[in-house]
């Protein structure tokens, strides 16, 4: 990328062309004059063009747009950058075509595209890819001429967008201001103990007790990683007090210096330089009020592409790769050349604010969804969030609603009441949405697990009135004890996490095991009792335990390839086919020693399916009467013949304790 970063304001030319795509986009415009009548069939097809791949990306970053197109379409900016370096690899270009089925509005039905191939020297194939052509721009996109064509994310271009959507959304935005006013913790000090003033030269710590009003600060959202980076330390404090010296600062927190002062403020909140990290006892109360300190800051800066502290939150990219090449195919007639079929949201393609570093940690999530705004630096770009919109420097003109922090505000205020009620069933499908994100985040500490998403937890609690044990809904135990892993997962060994029986208590994607309320419900269990050992405010947990009472069956496993099936009683299998829908969905590999338990939750019906689902427990030891789960199963059956599991006379009602 040296060839185009000059400087932090340089800006990348669209629509420049280097001779070989000056040659390839003339076929294209041949084409499409000709009402998609030209033989491109590949032996007649003139309009191949060759390159290695260092040299495409070389003209790329000279300059042309379609080369940029190109090479971004082959190898994606995210990939592993191995095949960027690889000299022999051969990409070729021919002109192809594909039929719409529809009419667009100029009346063809048959579009030109680019087929791109990326070969070894002795022509196997790595892969193909499509760089589409077509004539609609993507209903909520701008205008390419609208995008930011900058270099760096530092340019004055970018600061310029940034302030024009912090602006736009402190002046319009009646919603974003609301949400940042309202408290999580109402009966205690949601302000951080100390800010980090940038107002002058040089930097310095300020405690809470030295304002008479509080005044208006940034959050930073980032990454660690493994640097080992400058930190708050009880003895370095009252040093801090005068002056942080900034050269000491890894570069994320350096660039977000920058950012508060260009943004035109004068403090920021960084947890690495604001909690006492030798101090437990700072830690636990300021990790309790964490989802305010973010909440009622004016806006997160997400240090987004960032994998660790020495990453930086500037990045210089080449725009041109994320960019449709506009041109004129006939009189009055606009065609998009762009390596995205659609390009209605950079959020759900692979540049946007989902799939960047950032999004790995854990505390990230709540960072995100308890801050009313966000700016996010990205390695690709820049990215607004509010409470009531998302914008990107991709696509400047703004966009919808945004959903990540529009839809806790909307969750939160829902009057969740009778089981399984509307409210209920809206408030779960957010709820699950946060699960499935958060789970497979990594944390440092494993006794964050719950910690890291309390802020988002006790807002639900507060907006609600509902409980949280173990990061599972008191009121609504029984659905929510029916999370499964796809694949078995690692018990993480350390510090303790959360029981056997929530979801928290492993580090891997979970999934909730009714998404579908359109079912007749038949609870099995009743749960007796539920209780969890709270360490501090901030909402770690050192033991839980659950009293259940249901009908529980011993039970043996199969393993057939990566599946697992529950056998049980004395039923040979096969003898009984049904057995074999009987899966088994273990937590983590089970030990072939352990004796299993099937604890029958619920038979769920509808007019098309029949379904049990229970989960699968385990003596924690011979002596102790206390139990773990292992895992989850459901059986899947004929709603007009369905087998007796559970029903022929060999399952126990059992009282059980889970830890
Ligand atoms: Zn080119
Ligand atoms: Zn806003």
């Amino acid at each position: 990328m040296t060839a185009l970063s000059i400087n932090k304001n340089a800006s990348a030319r669209p629509y420049v062309l280097c001779g070989t795509c000056v040659g390839i986009m003339d076929a294209v415009k041949e084409f499409i004059r000709s009402g998609g009548s030209t033989d491109l069939s590949s032996d007649k097809n003139p309009y191949v063009a060759q390159y290695l791949v260092p040299d495409l990306q070389r003209s790329g970053l000279n300059g042309c747009h379609v080369c940029s197109i190109i090479s971004q379409a082959l190898v994606p900016a995210h990939s592993n950058g191995d095949i960027l370096t690889s000299s022999t690899l051969i990409v070729t270009i021919r002109i192809g075509k594909s039929y719409t089925g529809e009419e667009d509005r100029y009346g063809a039905k048959t579009h030109p595209n680019l087929d791109a191939w990326l070969r070894n020297e002795d022509g196997t194939r790595v892969h193909s890819r499509t760089i589409y052509i077509t004539t609609d721009p993507g209903t909520h996109a701008a205008e390419p001429e609208d995008a930011c064509w900058s270099i760096s994310t530092e340019s004055d271009t970018m600061f310029n967008l940034a302030k024009d959507w912090l602006h736009g959304c402190l002046s319009e935005h009646h919603l974003c201001e609301e949400v940042r006013l309202t408290a999580i913790s109402s009966n205690q000090s949601s302000f951080p103990e100390y800010l980090v003033n940038v107002n002058e030269d040089s930097l310095r710590l300020c405690p809470s007790s030295s304002f008479s009003t509080w005044p208006s600060y940034l959050t930073l959202s980032h990454r660690w990683g493994e640097s080992r980076i400058f930190t708050l330390m009880s003895q370095n404090l009252p040093s801090l007090l005068s002056e942080i010296p900034i050269d000491s600062l890894p570069k994320t927190f350096q660039d977000a210096v920058i950012i508060t002062r260009r943004m035109g403020y004068s403090y920021i909140w960084i947890d690495s330089l604001c909690i006492i990290q030798d101090s437990k006892e700072h830690w636990e109360k300021e990790s309790a009020i964490m989802g305010d300190i973010y909440r009622s800051s004016a806006f997160t800066i997400a240090a987004l592409g960032a994998t660790n502290g020495d990453s930086g939150c500037f990045k210089t990219r080449n725009p041109l790769c994320f960019q449709p090449f506009k041109f004129e195919a006939g009189p009055g007639r606009y065609d998009y050349l762009s390596s995205e079929r659609e390009r209605k949201s950079f959020k759900y393609t692979g540049y946007g604010t989902n799939v960047e570093p950032l999004h790995e940690r854990g505390w990230v999530v709540q960072e995100r969804m308890l801050s009313p705004r966000t700016l996010f630096y990205g390695s690709f770009g820049l990215y607004w969030e509010c409470v009531q919109q998302e914008a990107s420097s991709m696509i400047t003109k703004r966009m919808s609603v945004t959903y990540v922090k529009y839809a806790i505000h909307q969750a939160c205020n829902l009057a969740v009441s009778g089981i399984f009620d509307q409210s209920y069933r809206a408030f779960w499908q957010w709820w699950t949405t946060i699960i499935t994100t958060y789970s497979p985040c990594g944390l440092t500490y494993g006794s964050d697990k719950l910690v890291a998403i309390g802020g988002i937890v006790r807002l639900a609690e507060s907006k609600t009135g509902m409980h949280s044990v173990a990061g599972l809904w008191k009121e609504y135990l029984l659905p929510e004890l029916l999370w499964f892993v796809e694949r078995p997962s690692v018990r993480p060994i350390g510090a303790y996490q959360a029981p056997t029986w929530s979801w928290a208590s492993l580090n891997t994607a979970v999934t909730p095991g009714i998404q579908d309320f359109n079912y007749s419900f038949s609870w099995k269990i009743k749960v007796l009792d539920v209780g969890t050992n709270v360490v501090s405010a901030n909402g770690q947990i050192s033991s839980a335990h659950i009293k259940i009472s249901g009908p529980l069956l011993r039970v043996r496993y199969k393993k057939s390839g990566t599946n697992y099936q529950l056998r049980w009683g004395k039923i040979i299998p096969l003898v009984n086919s049904s057995d074999d829908r009987v899966c088994f969905l273990p937590d983590v590999i089970p030990d072939p020693v352990q004796e299993l338990w099937a604890l029958h939750i619920v038979c769920a019906v509808s007019t098309h399916a029949y379904m049990n689902m229970g989960i699968v427990v385990t003596k924690e030891n011979d002596a102790d009467d206390t139990w773990i789960r292992v895992g989850s199963f459901r059986q899947y059956d004929w709603p007009s013949n369905p087998t007796k599991f559970f029903q022929d006379g060999l399952a126990e009602m059992t009282t059980l304790v889970i830890l």
